[in-house]
């Protein structure tokens, strides 16, 4: 188990005072101190790093959150911002002398536009919550992570979530607006605008991804979908991995865009049929869900040439969903995967990285060699239209060194998505998890820049400190970084 705190702060404050003065800010059932009440909030969904914060607060507006802020700015104390905590890379990880800032009270639909198809929300709304609200008018919020019955929009914003339909809808940052941010200061900004483009620099993509690191979203404003006329989805069957693999990169260069276009392996394959009984073919090697969405003669057609490119490319079984009951039970699988292979092993470490698609066979072949290497087995199941790989490393924490074990084989995954030119984040973030790997996909010059950005809007670093960009000499701890009589490449900008 990691604490993953090696970034120190010294406290300019006593708790008890720290608790004192926040007691004057909010209300009683708004601080919690007492470390049973601190205990849900050690860790986020990467239970391998868990820390108590000092304090956790749970604001129940906007001014409150303002008010919090400016008393943590003034003693110069850390501040981690969390919403649901589905994290999957540690960014919710509490830091032991900082305060947790939880949005999860923020958690209203503030107004819905039906005309310009847009709903201003608080950051602790859930991200299924937004569609459901909305569902009246015929209207939806596009990306879904698996989460979605959990994760806040605020969180979606901060990690720049995706999901099944992304590949064809985009990801948080092409589904909103704008975003209410309040600064380490305690002031509230506003990025982006109601309108579809914005003067100046773009600050909203900035903001998007950005991991608590730049501020608190304190309300979004998401872009709204008329929701489609028709959807169909296909389950394709493989014997082999690799053909599942080439057949999604045949689909799209045929010039189709599915709404989602999902692969598990076997061993995913029956862990989520044990669970939800989708009628998954579990004698398949892989199996492909392939969903159209749009006009009704479109989805006719697009399905008809789906279904011909599957089995062209192999499949064993092509089927198509018989109505909206069936696709919901196919999807019901692949959403319930995670939690389904959980059963499994005692523990699972569930990678992210993205990789360029026609790159799929190569990288699926390497993730198998080294899963025989580490004598450790791995479940797939990911957005394969995408590219965007989620090995599922199964393991048992409670044996001696096997978590340094998982955690030496996920890094030669996310090494080896660099080295075909993919990123080591696909939708989970840096957090903690990756820090390592950051000094892999980034040189020291454009570390850097992150730094000096960071520097731009939180000079002190009281914003979820540590996380998701490495500092220059733990790149050379790491081996990653070139030192040169003790230096690091850029000694002029290591203030930063
Ligand atoms: C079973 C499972 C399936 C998942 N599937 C997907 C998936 O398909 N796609 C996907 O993208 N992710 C997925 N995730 C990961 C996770 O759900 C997403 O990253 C989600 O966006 C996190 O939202 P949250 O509200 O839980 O944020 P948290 O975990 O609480 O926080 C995540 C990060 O955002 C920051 N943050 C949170 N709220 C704010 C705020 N208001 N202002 C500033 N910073 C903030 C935190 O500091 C932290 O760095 C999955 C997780 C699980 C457990």
């Amino acid at each position: 188990m990691h604490t993953g705190c090696e970034h120190e702060h010294t406290a300019t404050i006593s708790k008890a005072d720290l608790v004192k003065q926040l007691l004057a800010l909010l209300p009683a059932d708004c601080v919690l101190f007492e470390a049973e009440d601190l205990n849900p909030y050690e860790c986020d969904g990467l239970s391998a790093y868990r820390q108590l914060p000092w304090v956790t607060v749970l604001p129940n507006s906007v001014e409150q959150v303002q008010a919090v802020m400016r008393l943590c700015h003034q003693y110069q104390l850390p501040v981690v911002a969390r919403g649901a905590g589905t994290g999957l890379s540690g960014g919710a990880l509490p830091h032991p002398n900082g305060v947790l800032l939880s949005l999860a009270k923020l958690k209203s639909i503030l107004s819905v536009d039906t005309l310009g198809r847009t709903a201003r929300v608080q950051p602790g709304v859930r991200n299924l919550a937004i569609s459901q609200a909305v569902a009246a008018h015929g209207l939806y919020y596009a990306p879904d992570p698996s989460s979605q019955i959990a994760c806040t929009i605020g969180g979606n914003v901060a990690e720049n979530s995706g999901g099944v339909h992304c590949l064809k809808y985009g990801l948080t940052i092409h589904n909103i607006l704008q975003v209410k941010l309040v600064d380490v200061t305690g002031e509230l900004l506003v990025i982006g605008s109601e309108a579809f483009d914005s003067a100046g620099y773009d600050l909203l993509a900035l903001i998007t991804g950005s991991e608590g690191m730049l501020g608190v979203i304190v309300e979004v404003t998401v872009r709204l979908l008329p929701m489609p006329e028709q959807a169909q989805v296909v389950l394709a069957a493989f014997n082999d991995v690799e053909k599942a693999a080439a057949a999604v990169g045949d689909i799209i260069a045929a010039g189709i865009i599915p709404a989602g276009l999902e692969m598990m392996d076997k061993l995913a394959i029956n862990a989520a049929e044990d669970y939800a009984h989708a009628g998954y073919p579990r004698d398949a090697e892989a199996i492909l869900l392939c969903e159209l969405d749009g006009m009704r003669a479109d989805v006719v057609d697009q399905i008809t040439r789906v279904q011909l490119i599957l089995s062209q490319g192999g499949a064993t079984e092509v089927r198509l969903a018989a109505d909206d009951t069936a696709r919901a039970l196919l999807w019901k699988g692949r959403k319930a995967a995670f939690p389904a292979v959980g059963r499994l092993s005692p523990d699972y470490y569930c990678m992210d990285g993205t990789i360029p698609r026609r790159h799929l066979p190569l990288v699926l072949r390497r993730i198998a060699e080294l899963s025989q290497q580490y004598g450790l087995a791995v479940a797939n199941v990911f957005h394969a239209g995408d590219g965007n790989l989620h090995p599922l490393i199964l393991y048992d924490a409670n044996k001696p060194g096997e978590l340094e074990q998982v955690e030496a084989f996920g890094g030669k995954i996310l090494e080896f998505c660099v080295e075909v030119g993919g990123s080591i984040t696909g939708e989970h973030g840096v957090g903690m998890e990756k820090i390592n790997q950051m000094c892999v996909q980034f040189d020291a010059l454009a570390l850097t820049q992150f730094h000096a950005i960071k520097h731009a809007f939180d000079p002190q670093g009281l914003l979820n400190p540590g996380k998701a960009v490495p500092t220059l000499h733990r790149c050379a701890e790491f081996g990653a970084m070139h030192i040169h009589h003790g230096k690091t490449p850029f000694p002029e900008l290591e203030r930063f």
